[in-house]
């Protein structure tokens, strides 16, 4: 820490905080995560405290900005680093289960040019696989450098780390950026949970977040999980991982200690109805689906849209996954055997299609010979089902096909 001596501009805080580290005042609390269906202990978040020879704790809002404001956060993150591996080393050392910690990473480390090097020297140099660490990057981060991160999350997690955005949601990045990079975890900001998650707009806001993140295979993290409501309400969404004062505060290493010794689990009173939540049931009934039929179809007659929902499982012909429903039904009929593509081509034209909703039916089945990779023609049962959308009045379809051969 002699860099103090060469800056006499330094602050008298960041001093102070410097000597903290000198004197192993900053100490490394952990709070446990915890599956959200199981309540099973699945990981843990470093968080900095300095605490006073006098026993009292100082939060890291206090002094995380501050050393932001320099490069003095890098020595810093890398100090929590090293206590972390100490921290693992001991519980391996001891034959206990040890479970991934997260650790913050500021922004300001994008620019070290041998930040990966450095992760993978500091925990080799404690024999911690690496696996164990999950970097966390604060979603911020991403406003200022998008250019360096993509590349950089990539080296990461190349070398075994688990990369997380922490504070998703809270800030001014845009929603592009989750698209762009390659990471495992996205950490659901605080600020868009309510005490009670009673408010409709909050809820679809992070229904959709939690959509999107399942969809892309992320693991879900809530954080600042404090009301019994808002657990129920992140199990309907599917969250995958529960962090929060609820379940546990962060604590001292020596308490995260004894938790680990237990294999800790949280316990709390089953309640069948809480894990049947809405949208896991949704999710088994389309799994169930799928399994019948390999292509489903959702299309919007009313505004001749489609949109393909198990075309990756289907075929490899070529077929754009969503657009004009015209446009599918002539390219389907391209596939088929020329003696069966007019019946397919005239029945699903969209003004017969709502001639039949108008009488009353409740679907429409044609059976066509389907052109397979291979060169055969098998026969193809294509049921559409009609159903009215309850919040606009549009006139849906849904399209269920299967082999019959
Ligand atoms: P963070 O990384 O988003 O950490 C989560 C914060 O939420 C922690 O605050 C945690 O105590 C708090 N929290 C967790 N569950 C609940 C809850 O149920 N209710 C409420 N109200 N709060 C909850 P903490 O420990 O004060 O840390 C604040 C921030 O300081 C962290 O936010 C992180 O951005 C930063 N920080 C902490 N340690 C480090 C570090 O070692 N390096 C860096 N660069 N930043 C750190
Ligand atoms: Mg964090
Ligand atoms: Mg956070």
């Amino acid at each position: 820490m002699d860099k103090t001596q060469n800056s006499p501009q330094i602050s008298q805080e960041i001093k102070n905080m410097l000597k903290a580290m000198e004197n192993r005042e900053i100490k490394v609390y952990y709070q446990p995560q915890f599956d959200a269906l199981t309540n099973k202990l699945t990981g843990a978040e470093a968080l900095a405290r300095w605490v006073r020879p006098d026993g009292s704790v100082i939060m890291p809002g206090s002094f995380i900005p501050l050393l932001e404001e320099s490069d003095y956060i890098n020595d810093f993150d890398w100090y929590i680093l090293n206590e972390v591996c100490v921290f693992i080393k001991g519980l391996l050392s001891k034959g206990l289960n040890a479970v991934p910690v997260a650790v913050n990473f500021s922004r300001r480390h994008v620019h070290e040019a041998d930040y990966v090097e450095r992760l993978c020297r500091v925990t080799d140099g404690f024999g911690i696989p690496h696996r164990l660490i999950e970097v966390e990057i604060t979603e911020s981060a991403f406003v200022d450098r998008s250019d360096a991160i993509p590349s950089q999350i990539n080296a990461i997690r190349e070398a075994g780390f688990r990369v997380a955005i922490d504070d998703f949601g809270s800030g001014l990045s845009s929603l592009s950026f989750v698209k762009d990079i390659n990471i495992d975890v996205l950490k659901i900001d605080k600020s868009l949970l309510s005490r009670n998650c009673e408010d409709e707009k909050e809820r679809i806001v992070l229904e959709s977040i939690f959509n999107f993140a399942n969809r892309l295979k992320l693991t879900t993290v809530a954080e600042g999980v404090e009301t019994k409501e808002q657990l129920g309400f992140l199990r309907t969404c599917s969250c995958k991982i529960i962090q929060g004062f609820l379940f546990a505060k962060p604590m001292p290493a020596s308490d995260f200690e004894e938790f680990c010794k237990q294999g800790s689990s949280v316990t709390e009173i089953e309640d069948i109805l809480k894990i049947q939540a809405p949208s896991s049931a949704t999710q088994l009934l389309l799994e169930a689906v799928f399994m019948r039929y390999p292509l489903v179809i959702l299309s919007n007659l009313s505004r001749n849209s489609f949109y393909m929902m198990a075309y990756e499982n289907f075929t490899s012909q070529s077929c754009p996954s969503t657009g004009v429903y015209d446009e599918l039904i002539a390219h389907g009929a391209s596939t088929m055997h020329p003696d069966d593509q007019e019946l397919f081509k005239s029945t699903f034209t969209i003004p017969n299609q709502m001639a039949a909703y108008e009488r009353g039916e409740k679907s429409i089945t044609v059976i066509t010979r389907q052109l397979g990779d291979d060169g055969i023609y098998r026969r193809v049962d294509t049921t559409n089902y009609f159903v009215k959308n309850p919040s606009v009045d549009d006139l849906l379809v849904i399209s269920l096909c299967h082999n019959l051969d």
